[in-house]
């Protein structure tokens, strides 16, 4: 009986393991994809953050040895400020969030939030003062209410309506059977991809982290939902330090700088006018972004009729 009793507290220990911590990337990652070497030096202090300045210096990486991801990777988001990062698959956009978030260690340079260096605070206090709204938030089987305060545990009812309403996801959770009270998640009610990013957004305006790192989904989002999504992240970016991995030319457009990464290289950075004049990377991209959302409005119009 004792060694049975030893596993399933282990399995019971797992499941609230999983059940508090599985809500999203940043969480998921604590779980599986960080590596056991990171973890706090001796003595590190918690990050004093003052307006949430964040650089890269001269930032390299590679996960494997032989195979470099990141090269001189060097930019700063002024605090309160958008950086827009874009760029092919595989560039290593992704990785620079991850980095930021210290889900791993650079190998060369160094990564700052107002002149502290990441590996020397708290890992806690650099997860608390950093929101990430990821591609894909996976929800607790728990309410709407539940999945929007886990935010900010004691944030009250107004204060959860109020994050659900700057999200655009109020008059959609209004319109549920049980309101704010709907059982959602795998065995609840499903939503789609743009309603559960909206949770996550308003969860993000909740904790309301000095830093931001948004990852847009790159699933096509019909034209009413990419602007009520865009609306949501302007609001929950307002003032604060916004790293955003960009696939929507609505976001690009706006950003302080945009970095265009290529191979793990920034290749061309600036504003979205210079970019464009430069005829590079960055404007075949616009061009071709331009034609896909063209041809897909002509579609949806013809479909539409038929
Ligand atoms: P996408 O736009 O497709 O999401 P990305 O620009 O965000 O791509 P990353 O996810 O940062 O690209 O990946 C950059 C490179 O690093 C890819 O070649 C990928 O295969 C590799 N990579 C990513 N994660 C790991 C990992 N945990 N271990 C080893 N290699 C990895």
């Amino acid at each position: 009986l004792l060694q049975l009793s030893i596993p399933l507290n282990f399995i019971g220990f797992l499941y609230r393991e999983i059940r508090q911590g599985l809500t999203d990337l940043e969480a998921m990652f604590q779980l599986l994809g960080q590596p056991a070497e990171i973890t706090d030096r001796p003595g590190a202090a918690p990050l004093a953050v003052q307006g949430g300045t964040v650089r890269f210096e001269d930032v390299t990486f590679h996960y494997d040895a032989d195979r470099p991801i990141l090269r001189g990777i060097a930019f700063e988001v002024p605090a309160g400020r958008t950086v827009a990062i874009v760029g092919p698959s595989g560039a290593g956009k992704s990785t620079i969030s991850r980095l930021l978030f210290r889900f791993y260690d650079v190998t060369g340079g160094r990564i700052t939030i107002d002149g502290q260096d990441v590996r020397d605070v708290t890992q806690e206090s650099l997860r608390r003062a950093t929101g990430m709204v990821p591609q894909d938030t996976v929800l607790f089987n728990d309410t709407v209410a539940y999945n929007i305060r886990y935010g900010r545990p004691e944030a009250s009812e107004a204060e959860v309506h109020e994050a659900a309403r700057m999200a655009q996801i109020a008059d959609f959770i209004a319109a549920l059977p049980d309101g704010y009270r709907t059982e959602v998640g795998e065995r609840g009610l499903k939503l789609s991809g743009g309603e559960k990013q909206r949770v996550a957004i308003a969860r993000t305006i909740l904790k309301a982290p000095p830093i931001l790192i948004l990852d847009e989904a790159t699933s096509a989002l019909d034209t009413h939902t990419e602007r009520e999504i865009q609306a949501a992240l302007d609001q929950v970016s307002r003032n604060r330090t916004t790293l955003v991995i960009a696939h929507r030319l609505s976001t690009v457009v706006n950003a302080d700088e945009i970095l265009v990464l290529e191979k793990g290289r920034i290749v061309e950075r600036g504003r979205h006018p210079e970019l464009l004049a430069k005829g590079g990377l960055y404007a075949s991209m616009w061009a071709r972004q331009q034609e896909a959302s063209e041809a897909e409005e002509r579609l949806r119009a013809a479909t539409a009729d038929g």
